[in-house]
């Protein structure tokens, strides 16, 4: 096979970039070595809690608890698993309750914002909760009110969202963990994109603003890592430990991950990411990513377009239909979001130059949409 992958000179919607060079050089070295079976992988099982260390260190969490994921969707089906497990537990002890339908009674539910990410979906249908979808206000945040409409004490989990997948908005974080406290509900945050450019800005979104217990955060987006490097954090280790399965054929005792075998190339990644570009390079990248946004958002304004303001570095515009189409023959690799925007995330391999080159497209195909074709003879 010689088969080369794409370049990333015209993607402009993943949530994934080039991997940095060490990061890039320590998936290869650790490529085959399994952090699943850690009596045969020491090493790369030493390197996995060095990584759940410095991502406790990037969320505000003294002793973390955790590991390193396949990614956000899994780290995010284990934190519903947890607050499953979690509600099973407390209610089964719950004494007197003498309600006559017992999965009206017990199904748990989580309540989530819309601008939640597909994966809680998944979370639901796998592990059997109801999945309370809850608007989100003008500004694409969690509606507070709505939010604390739906919770009841069925209420396993809060979902709040730190830098949302579709404009990058971060949901209030401490009311929400204050809402899911109030009926004594787990509380996680997603920041599976937004956890390696938030330590730069002012928003409240961590372990230490929030009475937060579990959190998705992921090295393979904005953090740098090579695919598959996502995180899953715990305020406690007890709560990983409703994840625990009994591995009889292994050395070890217990494995608390979704997979089994796991990829130690994310795990090594991961670490070499983090140690190079924690936290002065993330945050000269988090700078160049965020005036990247502003400068693409004010091309567009200046255009005509509607734009969803770049809180974080994520651009969404209203741009047409066969505008978006013809772009997208252009090359670009483009996304829209579920109401139909235009949506641009200025990943770290998206340059100034890329977006100059893109806008340029843009111009010329508006123009040529504009003008009106004549004929000659
Ligand atoms: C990308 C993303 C996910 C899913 O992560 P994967 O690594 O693709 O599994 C979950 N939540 C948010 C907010 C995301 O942006």
């Amino acid at each position: 096979m010689q088969v080369e992958p794409q370049t990333f000179d015209r993607v402009l919607s993943s949530m994934c970039t080039e991997p940095h060079p060490d990061a890039r050089t320590a998936a290869e070295r650790f490529l085959a070595t399994n952090p699943g079976d850690p009596g045969t992988y020491p090493t790369v099982t030493e390197l996995e809690e060095e990584a759940v260390s410095m991502l406790g260190e990037i969320a505000g969490l003294d002793s973390p608890a955790g590991y390193v994921a396949s990614g956000g969707t899994e780290a995010n089906i284990q934190a519903v698993r947890i607050a499953r497990d979690r509600f099973e537990s407390r209610t089964s002890n719950r004494v007197g309750d003498h309600t006559p339908n017992r999965n009206e009674r017990s199904t748990p539910n989580v309540v989530m914002p819309e601008s939640g990410h597909f994966s809680f979906q998944k979370a639901a249908n796998v592990l059997g909760v109801e999945l309370r979808i809850v608007p989100t206000d003008d500004d694409h945040r969690a509606d507070l009110e709505a939010v604390r409409h739906s919770v009841d004490d069925r209420t396993a989990l809060v979902v709040g969202v730190a830098g949302t997948t579709e404009y990058g908005r971060v949901d209030p974080i401490p009311e929400l963990g204050e809402i899911a406290r109030s009926v004594d509900a787990l509380f996680h945050v997603d920041a599976a994109w937004g956890g390696f450019v938030l330590p730069f800005t002012d928003y409240e979104w961590n372990f230490s603003h929030a009475p937060v217990d579990t959190m998705a955060i992921d090295p393979h987006k904005m953090g740098q890592a090579a695919v598959p490097a996502g995180g899953l954090l715990a305020r406690e280790e007890t709560l990983l430990d409703e994840l625990a399965i009994d591995t009889p054929y292994l050395e070890s005792t217990s494995q608390a991950t979704l997979t089994g075998t796991r990829s130690g190339a994310g795990v090594a990644s991961a670490v070499a990411a983090m140690e190079a570009l924690w936290p002065g390079g993330y945050q000269r990248q988090y700078a160049r990513s965020q005036h990247n946004a502003d400068w693409l958002a004010d091309a567009l304004v200046a255009r005509g377009f509607e734009v969803v303001e770049p809180t974080l570095p994520l651009v969404a515009a209203d741009v047409p239909v066969s505008t978006f189409d013809s772009l997208r023959r252009e090359g670009w690799r483009i996304s829209r979001t579920a109401t139909g925007e235009m949506r641009i995330v200025c990943m770290p391999h998206v340059t100034r130059s890329m977006l100059e080159a893109f806008v340029a497209d843009l111009d010329r195909l508006q123009c040529r949409a504009s003008v009106p074709v004549v004929s000659d003879d």
